[in-house]
């Protein structure tokens, strides 16, 4: 399984047993969860509201 941060686009690395390097985020009322790699975590400061800010 691989996953793509939503914000680059680009693919997120694997840690360990499918653990992603990087965080997931629920939009409010959605099951899905979108992906950001730790790069675009770490920009804007692991701010959920401002990752939110680019789906
Ligand atoms: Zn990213």
């Amino acid at each position: 399984m691989s996953e793509k941060c939503f914000i680059c686009k680009s693919k997120i690395a694997e840690l360990f047993l499918g653990k992603l390097k990087g965080t997931a985020i629920k939009k409010a009322g959605q099951s899905q969860p979108y992906y950001v790699c730790f790069e675009c975590q770490k920009k804007l400061n692991n701010n959920k509201e401002e990752m939110l800010k680019y789906l």
